[in-house]
């Protein structure tokens, strides 16, 4: 009769852990879905510089390329053209 009882509320115990294990992963989920509209660390508006004739471009402006894991700017794609051959 004991044992039944102890069982019962284990069974109960579990039920609850399950629950909430869910609902922690189900809020990991969607803070995950909502910080992946702005991955962008930098302020927007930011000016970056073309390393090719050293102007400052706007970042939303810039022509970007990924080079050996860094993202470069460019304030053209004559610029970025010029970079790759030099
Ligand atoms: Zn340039």
């Amino acid at each position: 009769m004991v044992i039944a009882v102890l069982r019962l509320i284990l069974i109960a115990f579990l039920v609850y852990v399950a629950l909430l294990a869910l609902r922690i992963f189900a809020g990991i989920k969607r803070i995950k879905r909502a910080a992946r509209p702005r991955p962008a660390a930098e302020p927007r508006g930011a000016m970056v510089k073309d390393e090719v004739c050293g102007t400052y471009v706007p970042r939303d402006e810039a022509v970007t390329e990924v080079r050996d894991g860094v993202e470069r700017y460019f304030c053209s794609e004559e610029c970025r053209r010029r970079s790759r051959t030099s």
